[in-house]
Order: structure tokens, then C-alpha cells, then sequence
């Protein structure tokens, strides 16, 4: 129910950001307030049983879901974000794109040692984004608690690249 509503929300975009790439934009979804409650109220759900200290949101559209999934669980959000953005102290990775590398960062008092981070994104593609992020909370002592997504692309077999370095994987519109 809630992978239809969320699938008939979304909308293609080609040749965004570049020719040849066909963009699924989400931002129709955080036009009904109603869809983004059910989204909300879907990943809590799903979420039960499973200890969770704070949820980390990947940047930029990670951020839309993260901070209001944090607020509804009672735990911190943290913003996972591209180099330089971050003001206080930080640790980085690197990781590769398909072409040339990017890096992530987080603030070094994000969390505590030892803390059950879920990792949020509102897309997962072909997974290295979340990879590397799930790299360098264990870096910093951090345990992965999840993954949770609201949309997957299939083809790109983003599920059977990160399912193998995680418990819990949520994917809403699979
Ligand atoms: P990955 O690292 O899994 O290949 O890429 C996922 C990251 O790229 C996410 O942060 C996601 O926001 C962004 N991304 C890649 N393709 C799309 C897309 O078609 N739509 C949206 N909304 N985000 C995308």
C-alpha cells in the first residue's frame, strides 16, 4: 500500500542531472503531508524491536525523512554530509563514483562509542554512498543498527551490495 502510494508519487526526470540518467524525483512526496506521516509511521513500524541510538541522514534529501524519523524515535539526528560543509572537527572517507571519488563527513562527537546508528537515505542506488558512510561510523566506533530507505532502484543492485553489512535493511518502495 504504502510502496504504491509512494511509486505513484514519484516522478521520472530524463536526462537529469546528465544525459542518459533518468532522475526519480521525490519531491511530490513532501507535497501530501498525509504520505509523508504514513512514511514516517511506516519506518517506525518496522523499526520496533530494533535498538536505535541515533539516526544518521545522508545528504541532501536524507536530511527530509532523518530528522523527522530522529524526533518521532526520541533519538539525536546526524547529519552525514559532503566535505567541507561541517564546522566543528570531523572525520572523512573517501569512496568512488562511477567516475572519480566523493567524500563524506561526520562531526567526531556525532555519537557515542558503542551507539546503534540507523542510516536513512531517501534513494538507494547502487549503495556506495551508504557504504561509505557505514564505513566510517564503524571507524569511529559506532554500530550500524540498519538501513532505511524510502525508495530502492532495483537494477542496480544496491540491496545485494549492502545487504551483506547489515541486520536490518528497510526499503519501502522496493
Ligand atoms: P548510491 O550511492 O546508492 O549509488 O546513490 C544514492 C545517493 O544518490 C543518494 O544520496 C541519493 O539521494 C542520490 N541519488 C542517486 N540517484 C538518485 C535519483 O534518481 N533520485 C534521487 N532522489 N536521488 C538519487
Amino acid at each position: 500500500m504504502i510502496a504504491q502510494q509512494i511509486k505513484a508519487a514519484i516522478r521520472d526526470i530524463p536526462d537529469f542531472p546528465k544525459p542518459g540518467i533518468v532522475f526519480k524525483d521525490i519531491t511530490p512526496i513532501l507535497k501530501d503531508p498525509g504520505l509523508c506521516e504514513s512514511i514516517i509511521d511506516a519506518f517506525v513500524e518496522q523499526l520496533q524491536g530494533t535498538r536505535i541510538d541515533a539516526v544518521a541522514g545522508i545528504e541532501s534529501r536524507g536530511f527530509l525523512f532523518g530528522l523527522t524519523l530522529a524526533t518521532k524515535l526520541g533519538v539525536p539526528f546526524v547529519p552525514v554530509r559532503k566535505a567541507g560543509k561541517l564546522p566543528f572537527t570531523i572525520k572523512q572517507k573517501a569512496y568512488k563514483l562511477e567516475y572519480g571519488t566523493a567524500t563524506i563527513e561526520l562531526h567526531t562527537d556525532a555519537f557515542e562509542p558503542g551507539q546503534h546508528i540507523l542510516l536513512h537515505d531517501d534513494l538507494l542506488a547502487t549503495g556506495g554512498t551508504v557504504t561509505a558512510a557505514s564505513e566510517l561510523i564503524k571507524e569511529m566506533g559506532g554500530i550500524v543498527a540498519g538501513f532505511s530507505f524510502v525508495v530502492g532502484l532495483g537494477f542496480l543492485n544496491g540491496k545485494e551490495r549492502i545487504m551483506p553489512i547489515c541486520d536490518k535493511l528497510i526499503i519501502l518502495a522496493d
